[in-house]
């Protein structure tokens, strides 16, 4: 079988649609060969022959000769030989998977280079100190990368060189500086490893090639695909491509660019380059780079060239591209084109930009657009009212505010977010290791690199606020602290990053939420366009409501009542209900709630006029409402000690209730419609505040529609019995008022057992409502306010994917849901279905919602233009 693909002009075997085995740079590399874009031609060998080495710790025979003829073709292509001392072929070696990986991998340059053939090189060239700065290049590159020699070490001399001549910058060594160098890196290697730098190149590339087969499972690359989801089972490609130069004088340069403006969106070719500088140097962040607008003044025909190259590009992929390339001598070539990562905002301009220009439709628009990241859109930015003491400005790469405690590790980082700790991630720039850190902080900021180093691409993907080349910051890990302009921030001082402009500010600064704008609006109306799946919202008061409403929300799934009891004017006579020893007293206490629940009902119907508003009767335990005993039976000592008799019985009144409404499983004990039945009266209160709301919208000519909903039912007959309730008192304040309501009255599907018998219960419902977080709690017998003690344990165990409370378990209570649906349905076929628990704003969750035929989800109001999204992709 074939394991080596071939790439250049009218010699390339793939194509972009081979990125499975090619990975995405060989199969794109091979793509833009075959548009007649110009590509150093070189062989990608596949991630089969990964897989197979990782497994084998070798490859078949066949491999080898494989590679060997590659080679051959690239030597007769090139006309130069690998290892030649007259003028050799020089190539690079890098890893690509399946899915770019930026920085997680390896790469060696200039490999080709021996003591021999780098002197044929600066003949050919007639350039000796650009013969030797390759030459040490790799072997520094070389040993830290196949060798496992610390790059530091290499570094560390470089420094020393520069001072012991008193020079500032790398470009200011001269080619004896870099011969010395050359020969002290040999000498590193030789001490660390024990043997010589290999001189052979042909050891040299197999070397190399193994080396980015073994950083497939290096930790960062590990860490990495677990925090995006990558399968470990891919492995990576090897690139072998023949060299080109940046580093060849005023004339050569190498860049990185976006099509598009990665951060807004804007349509602006965007990105960064060094003149007379090598690939990694960019994206290293070790020179700042210059802004590609000014590549057109010193290079104007390669300018040109470039951005000819980069519309040909978009118009054949169809989308933003993120491309690599290098200038040798005034010619262009481009070492690399992907798809562009890029930040929520710019998601959304961009694929909206895109239907407007004909370029994509519609549907392409809104699958392009990923869930979590609008959830970014709608997150805070900084109050414009605050005060802001601004210490230090750097480059805005990631935008979205963040507030957090300073770290300085990645490490810190981590084992503050599991106290739950916010935290400002400092580095003097970022390297792949730090990635589980940057992951666990609320935002980044370095002292070095530019708009496309690590910290930023990676802050941009996992949409983090991040400001980076924060120069003016000076970092003492020593003392644990980083001065600028003056100000010392010691580690966990709190400080604020606003990634849109690019400022650190002292402090704690208040945030605001975010607005939906235009392009964003447009978007989620295709969405709503081809979504089947209705989105409703959470909300109990008009306010939420309102804003819900803003968001998309077609109608309340759920408004849980309980929460309008704890407002601070309704608490005691809540308590007064609850206090109350006979059903008389319970009614006075209950007459005194009934104006304060229809005024909720007033607002919230008017918020929601003309759209469906399902309201849950009072389903958590009683006990919830009285205060705690601990403080209860602390004033009793207090009314003691002071002789303040007259209080003291009252107190010890409702000790004596709060001790009798204890129970030892509330969430299975004394609750939802069980509190309806024991207590009609609370019902009845409730659902005449209901209907004398609607009664009243009803004759000013609003258009209301109520849906009252009875929590927790197992068992038919709990159900029959409160609708005969409900019924009842709806009916006599229909008629007291004198006028029809369409009302509904259905119910939660929240225990296994009523999915279970789901069809008995449909007989007696106008509609079901799954209540997944305690339909969760009951079928894995999981307490859903205790989890957070196994559940992380679980998950680290690789026992659960994920907190079932955040992600529906579609094996068990998705399977339960099933049952439900089909035992209710089997009754009355067009019986409305929803979701109102946490899922119904989880991305995994809505998709599988719409697969097994709910009708509409139910979420808080900034999760609704998520679940808008989601719904619709959930067709595609
Ligand atoms: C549920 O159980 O999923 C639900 C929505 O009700 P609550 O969270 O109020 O128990
Ligand atoms: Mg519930």
């Amino acid at each position: 079988s074939k394991f080596v693909y071939f790439f250049g002009k009218d010699v390339t075997d793939g194509k972009s649609s081979m990125k499975d085995l090619l990975g995405g740079k060989g199969a794109n590399l091979a793509e833009m060969a075959n548009l007649g874009v110009p590509v150093p031609p070189g062989f990608t060998i596949t991630t089969e022959v990964c897989v197979l080495y990782l497994k084998e710790d070798k490859y078949p025979e066949e491999v080898l000769r494989q590679v060997e003829q590659a080679i051959d073709k690239l030597e007769k292509l090139n006309g130069k030989k690998l290892g030649d001392p007259e003028d050799p072929l020089l190539v690079s070696v890098r890893s690509g998977a399946r899915v770019s990986m930026p920085g997680m991998m390896d790469t060696v340059l200039n490999l080709g280079l021996t003591d021999k053939s780098v002197i044929g090189l600066a003949n050919k060239v007639n350039d000796e100190r650009f013969a030797y700065d390759c030459y040490r290049r790799f072997i520094a590159m070389f040993g830290d990368v196949v060798l496992g020699v610390e790059f530091r070490k290499f570094d560390s001399l470089i420094d020393d060189k520069k001072k012991e001549l008193g020079v500032k910058s790398d470009t200011d060594l001269d080619s004896k500086a870099l011969k010395e160098l050359a020969e002290k890196f040999k000498e590193v290697i030789k001490l660390e490893k024990g043997f010589e730098f290999p001189q052979d190149p042909k050891i040299q590339l197999q070397m190399a090639i193994n080396a980015v087969f073994d950083s497939w499972n290096n930790q960062r690359a590990i860490t990495y695909r677990k925090l995006n989801n990558i399968d470990d089972s891919w492995g990576t490609a090897v690139n072998v491509q023949t060299m080109v130069y940046g580093n060849r004088g005023d004339t050569s340069g190498t860049g990185v660019a976006f099509t598009r403006n990665p951060s807004t969106g804007e349509k602006k070719f965007f990105g960064e380059y060094l003149i007379n500088a090598q690939g990694e140097d960019v994206v290293a962040g070790i020179r700042t780079p210059d802004f590609i607008d000014t590549l057109g003044n010193k290079i104007p025909e390669a300018y040109a060239q470039l951005v000819d190259i980069c519309q040909k590009l978009e118009a054949h992929f169809k989308d933003m591209q993120d491309i690599e390339f290098t200038i040798q001598e005034g010619k262009l070539y481009m070492l690399q084109t992907r798809t562009g990562k890029r930040t929520a905002a710019a998601a959304v301009k961009i694929a909206t930009d895109m239907v407007a220009e004909g370029l994509i439709d519609k549907e392409t628009a809104v699958k392009r657009v990923n869930a979590e990241h609008i959830d970014l859109l709608l997150h805070p930015r900084i109050d414009p009212k605050a005060k802001l003491e601004v210490i230090a400005k750097g480059l805005p790469a990631s935008p979205g505010a963040a507030v957090g405690k300073v770290v300085f590790t990645a490490e810190d980082a981590e084992e503050m977010a599991e106290i739950g700790e916010k935290t400002i991630l400092v580095r003097t720039e970022t390297s792949p290791e730090d990635i589980g850190g940057m992951a666990a902080a609320q935002g980044v900021l370095t002292v070095r690199g530019g708009m496309t180093s690590h910290a930023a691409v990676v802050g941009r993907g996992m949409g983090k606020p991040c400001v980076v080349g924060c120069g003016e910051i000076s970092i003492d890990m020593k003392n644990a602290l980083f001065m600028v302009n003056g100000y010392t921030i010691k580690q966990h001082d709190y400080i604020t990053i606003d990634g849109s402009v690019g400022s650190v500010i002292i402090g704690k600064v208040d945030l605001i939420d975010a607005e939906i704008n235009e392009d964003l609006k447009k978007l989620l109306v295709w969405a709503d366009e081809i979504r089947t799946l209705g989105v409703r919202t959470n909300a109990d008061n008009p306010v939420d409501a309102a804003l819900a409403r803003e968001l998309g929300a077609e109608g309340i799934g759920l408004c849980r009542t309980e929460h309008m009891f704890f407002g601070e004017d309704r608490i005691p006579a809540v308590r007064e209900m609850i206090m109350a020893e006979d059903e008389k007293s319970r009614k006075k206490a209950l007459k005194k709630l009934l104006p304060m629940q229809k005024e909720d009902f007033l607002g919230i119907f008017r918020s929601m006029e003309g759209l469906p508003v399902t309201i849950r009767l009072l389903d958590p335990p009683l006990h919830e409402f009285l205060p705690d005993k601990e403080e209860l039976d602390a004033k009793l000592r207090e009314l003691e000690a002071s002789g303040d008799c007259g209080k003291i019985d009252e107190v010890k009144k409702v000790i004596q209730r709060v001790v009798s409404l204890k129970e030892l499983n509330p969430m299975l004990g004394h609750r939802g419609c069980r509190l309806g039945i024991t207590y009609p009266e609370i019902y009845n209160m409730q659902v005449r505040a209901i209907m004398e709301a609607a009664c009243e919208l009803t004759a000013e000519g609003m258009k209301v529609i109520p849906e009252i909903m009875i929590p927790l039912v197992g068992l038919v007959k709990e159900l029959t019995l409160t609708k005969e309730e409900v019924q009842k008192t709806a009916e006599a304040v229909m008629a007291e008022k004198g006028m029809r309501i369409d009302y509904k009255i259905g119910t939660m599907i929240e225990l296994p057992r009523a999915t279970i018998v789901a069809d008995q219960i449909a007989k007696e419902a106008d509609f079901f409502s799954f209540g997944t977080n305690d339909l969760t709690q009951t079928t894995f017998g999981f307490s859903r306010d205790d989890v957070s003690k196994f559940v992380p344990i679980y998950q680290k165990a690789g026992i659960l994917e994920h907190d079932p409370f955040a992600v529906l378990d579609q094996e068990g209570v998705g399977e339960l849901m099933k049952i439900g649906i089909q035992k209710g349905r089997s009754v009355k076929p067009k019986l409305k279905m929803g979701i109102c628990g946490e899922h119904g704003g989880e991305p995994k969750s809505i998709a599988f919602a719409h697969e097994i035929g709910i009708d509409y989800v139910s979420c808080s109001p900034y999760r609704v233009p998520i679940a808008r999204l989601v719904a619709a992709q959930s067709t595609m």
